[in-house]
């Protein structure tokens, strides 16, 4: 797991995105499918308009304490949400214009409550709950699918009157102060106090047609894409569930937005009449207990990840230690109790709670679910081999924290290392952790210039342009204090420090 910079926020300005969290909200009639028309096309606001107005959010979430950059996690969602949005290309709901320029990336957030929300320009934020209590993988493509829709039919854009639209930067600022509100009263007031917050929050709020459209278009996006459409039954019912609970805190969203049986029966009748026409989805046919295994070790996981106190943790090793190799999720507690011993630093114990969750994998255990096992080992420090050529991210960001681990390493691993790490960045220059584990490879090697311009790239890749030109101007500092570089690092420190100060003139401009 990777530090990222800055903890400007206290608590969670990501929580306070429930004004646009899109879950779920009621709809009231059910309709068929073919009596509801597309909403229209007319959106006041470009796709790179959009796209700008989401880069400015997404810098303020990599900058929040809540914001958790978390390789086997991010993969885990990534590969639920690629088959949906490959089928979004593939049917039409997302044009290839809209692909490329919007950023589909999906920010993971450590909370606990089941929430998941669409942001402008194709950025996405789920919360570490929603997969911890997710049963299945297809409920969970349920909710990714929903989002998706939301942003291919440019309900944001749309939701935005044209005058706001007009002028977003000020609305991303209004955002800001929106985003901040629920532990700063002082600066939410500020916001508010212009007028514009509240007017701004209210067009967020999705229209009911808005919600119907998102589950409508998101459900025809499952099945070709190898999903159970029942999973958005699953969510539901999940949700109904916690909704009769008494008022536990894990499901802020329901409490301002009830789910209604309407919503539920319109979606049971969908599915109802998808079984009656379709042939059963792929994953009716695979042994259930295998079929679930990779996504209750991964729900584990963002369990443990998603509460760090000292009463989750003791949480989870007690079921740990009562589970019964017979239970149906025993190696998810196995997994989950042994990354909590790990955070407490009981390392044996985590070690402990590995071999039994090792000893529980057989033949039959599918290769993704032996992979997150394996890169577990890695992570409790078990020797593992690991693959640095790998195409594989995690594998690959694994072995390089291997051998950063290793004691003694050698100048030749370290620049082995470093060459593997610039092929990947070469072909994935936005991956702001393989920029910040070359800035601290470099570091080891002595190369402090170098190390300050991959610091650098990686804040670019946060979408922070003034912080990289920050460690531009470090470096440069360092040259002009005699550092040792050759020529081509410093021409390049020059062109990039006058290159970002032209950047981040022009967004103060902009701002104004
Ligand atoms: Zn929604």
């Amino acid at each position: 797991m990777l530090q990222t910079n800055g903890m400007n926020f206290s608590h969670s300005l990501i929580t306070a995105l429930i004004a646009f969290s899109l879950l779920l909200t009621p709809s009231l009639t059910l309709q068929a499918q073919s009596a509801l028309p597309n909403l229209g096309d007319d959106t006041s606001m470009t796709l790179g308009a959009e796209r700008r107005l989401g880069d400015q959010i997404g810098r303020e979430i990599y900058r929040d304490a809540e914001y958790v950059s978390d390789p086997v996690l991010d993969a885990y969602i990534g590969g639920i949400w690629q088959p949906l949005l490959a089928e979004a290309k593939r049917n039409g709901a997302m044009p290839f214009e809209m692909d490329t320029q919007f950023a589909w990336h999906a920010f993971l957030v450590r909370d606990k409550s089941v929430n998941a929300f669409a942001l402008p320009g194709g950025y996405f934020g789920v919360h570490l709950g929603l997969i911890a209590l997710s049963e299945t993988p297809d409920a969970l493509a349920s909710v990714l699918a929903h989002e998706t829709t939301h942003v291919t039919q440019r309900h944001i854009s749309r939701g935005m009157s044209k005058e706001s639209a007009s002028t977003p930067w000020l609305v991303a600022s209004m955002l800001v102060g929106l985003l901040a509100m629920r532990t700063n009263p002082q600066m939410a007031s500020a916001a508010m106090a212009t007028g514009q917050a509240a007017s701004i929050q209210g067009q967020l709020n999705f229209s009911r047609d808005f919600e119907r459209e998102a589950d409508r278009i998101g459900f025809t996006l499952m099945q070709p894409a190898g999903y159970s459409p029942e999973g958005f039954v699953d969510m539901f019912e999940m949700l109904g569930k916690a909704s009769r609970l008494s008022d536990s805190g894990n499901f802020p969203y329901l409490r301002t937005h009830p789910l209604t049986t309407e919503r539920v029966a319109d979606m049971r009748a969908r599915v109802g009449e998808f079984a009656r026409s379709k042939a059963p989805s792929k994953a009716t046919n695979i042994d259930d207990a295998n079929y679930l295994l990779l996504h209750r070790l991964m729900a584990a996981r963002a369990g443990v990840m998603a509460d760090l106190s000292v009463d989750a943790q003791k949480f989870y090793l007690q079921q740990g230690d009562a589970a019964l190799p017979t239970d149906a999720k025993y190696a998810a507690t196995q997994y989950a109790a042994a990354l909590a011993a790990w955070q407490t630093k009981d390392v044996a114990r985590a070690r402990r709670f590995y071999e039994r969750l090792r000893a529980s994998t057989s033949i039959k255990t599918p290769p993704a679910a032996l992979q997150a096992v394996r890169w577990l080992g890695a992570e409790l420090q078990v020797p593992t081999a690991l693959d640095v050529t790998s195409q594989n991210r995690v594998e690959m960001l694994y072995a390089v924290n291997q051998t950063m681990l290793t004691s003694g390493v050698s100048a030749a691993e370290l620049g082995n290392v470093t060459s593997r790490l610039q092929d990947w960045l070469s072909i994935h220059p936005q991956d702001a952790d393989a920029w910040s584990w070359l800035s601290r490879v470099q570091l080891a090697q002595n190369k402090p210039v170098r190390s300050a311009i991959a610091r650098a790239e990686a804040m670019r890749a946060q979408l922070d342009d003034s912080a990289a030109l920050a460690q531009y101007q470090a470096a440069q500092s360092l040259i002009r204090r005699g550092m040792q570089v050759d020529s081509i690092d410093a021409a390049i420190v020059d062109s990039k420090v006058r290159e970002l100060q032209t950047l981040t003139r022009e967004s103060e401009k902009k701002k104004r």
